[in-house]
């Protein structure tokens, strides 16, 4: 099956590097149910959080600190080997997404990134997909692709109407029910 993967919050940890940039910049905490632009509740302003988005994906000083998901990168490995067709679909483009591919292929898996650019529909880059994973719903709703997943995260739990999926272990076991020709 064609598997389309969101990059940042599904592959990349991106909330635990916005506590530390955001902690860095403005000295407070960024709890991870606040970790959305619609979650802020007055933690920290709109623009920083944005600016915090900026820095967190295109800064080289930070990139040394990005970690993956736990058990993402040995699942992204294990569901290539059992002969699936998996790329990322991400908001990042241009040297966003050079950090972040580059970054992915030091983990030692090389896939195609495709960028959409932020805040942007991934429905035309998705068309081909059987299956795509994000931790933004809004990202989900104008997809037409036939298995949708949302990986849960506490800023993502008030959103209804979505298969979700807790972990990567949870996410290779949906892919495995799915089944269906490789
Ligand atoms: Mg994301």
């Amino acid at each position: 099956m064609k598997i389309g993967l969101d990059f940042d919050g599904v592959i990349h940890n991106s909330a635990k590097l916005k506590s530390r940039v955001c902690e860095d910049l403005y000295g407070k905490q960024l709890p991870l149910e606040n970790c959305d632009a619609t979650k802020l509740n007055g933690v920290i302003s709109l623009e920083h959080y944005r600016e915090l988005q900026e820095t967190v994906a295109s800064s080289e000083k930070y990139a040394k600190f990005m970690e993956a998901i736990p058990e993402a990168i040995e699942t992204i490995k294990k569901l290539i080997a059992d002969g699936h067709n998996v790329s990322v679909v991400t908001a990042r483009i241009n040297n966003k997404l050079n950090i972040a591919r580059t970054w992915l292929k030091e983990q030692g898996v090389e896939i195609l990134f495709e960028g959409v650019g932020q805040d942007r529909s991934k429905k035309e880059k998705c068309e081909e997909c059987d299956v795509y994973i994000d931790d933004t719903a809004k990202l989900l709703e104008d997809l037409n692709v036939k298995h949708k997943f949302l990986f849960s995260w506490p800023y993502n739990t008030d959103k209804e109407g979505f298969n979700r999926v807790n972990n990567w272990s949870e996410f290779y076991e949906e892919i495995n029910k799915i089944g269906g020709t490789k």
